[in-house]
């Protein structure tokens, strides 16, 4: 039975973009009579808000958008993903990096040929990289805070691919992230590892979201590998744009559920538009 999922990050009120990334999971999962689960991705407390949460479960409904089981808060489950990183460590894929913002910027700015990330940022120079387990030690010892970022040259593995709904198998490039934040100073784990954990443990088997994140597919492919996790679909559609052909954003507070139920338009109409995008 296919099960499907919408993992929003309740940063904010759902968003029509975010909906419509609800629309199409529920959708591929209730035309195949199969599972639509929903879980709240609210790993970093900085952002996150339990009435966000709740607003987005009571837009969802208001939507006619019905999920099995209950809803699996992430912050409720630190522990599941401090064992995956444990399990990391104990492969050695994870170190500790204790650099700030602007001591990575420092080597960044001295180094002669700093290479890009997908989204455009600068790599992780490496710097905590080349520490030596005694140093590691006694900064921890110190009481020094750390992040911990995958050693990707020990973690990849070449020749993993995924199937995309519609391309096919498409080759992942998981190196391109370089050493990849997997726990921030201030958060106890990533986006992706908690992600591509959750989709293993809830055996989602179409992963569909939103085209945005698309390239982040070939680092939680590369996670899966090397936790033995199984292997889902993946089903990218692409994004719902205003008028004037932009990119619906979180920025844009007119084109939340919330103010779109004010001004009276009706549940039906919202899913008709998005059945037809
Ligand atoms: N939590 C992520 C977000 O709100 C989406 C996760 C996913 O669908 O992979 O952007």
């Amino acid at each position: 039975m296919i099960v499907t999922r919408f993992a929003p990050s309740p940063t904010g009120h759902l968003h029509l973009g975010h909906a419509f990334a609800a629309f199409n999971a529920w959708r591929r999962a209730r035309a195949a009579g199969g599972r639509f689960l929903l879980r709240m991705e609210d790993i970093d407390p900085s952002r996150c808000r339990p009435e966000f949460a709740d607003s987005i479960q009571d837009d969802l409904q208001w939507l006619g958008l019905d999920w099995d089981g209950p809803v699996r808060v992430q912050s409720e489950h630190l522990t599941d993903y401090q064992s995956v990183l444990d399990g990391l460590a104990e492969q050695e894929l994870v170190y500790p990096c204790f650099c700030t913002r602007a001591d990575i910027a420092r080597e960044i700015a001295a180094s002669v040929n700093a290479p890009h990330g997908p989204d455009g940022g600068l790599l992780y120079p490496g710097t905590c990289r080349r520490l030596s387990a005694a140093e590691r030690a006694e900064r921890i010892a110190a009481g020094e805070r750390f992040a911990q970022r995958l050693d990707m040259a020990a973690a990849f593995r070449p020749g993993l691919t995924y199937h995309e709904d519609g391309e096919g198998r498409i080759v992942c490039h998981p190196d391109r992230f370089g050493d990849v934040v997997l726990a921030r100073k201030d958060t106890p784990a990533s986006y992706h590892l908690c992600v591509t954990h959750d989709d293993a443990l809830q055996v989602v088997g179409v992963v569909t979201r939103g085209v945005d994140l698309k390239p982040a597919t070939d680092l939680h492919r590369l996670l899966q590998a090397l936790m033995g996790w199984p292997e889902p679909a993946y089903a990218h559609h692409r994004l719902l744009t205003d008028a004037t052909g932009r990119r619906l954003s979180k920025r844009d507070k007119a084109e939340t559920l919330r103010s779109i139920r004010a001004e009276g338009v009706s549940a039906r109409a919202i899913i008709e538009r998005f059945a037809q995008s």
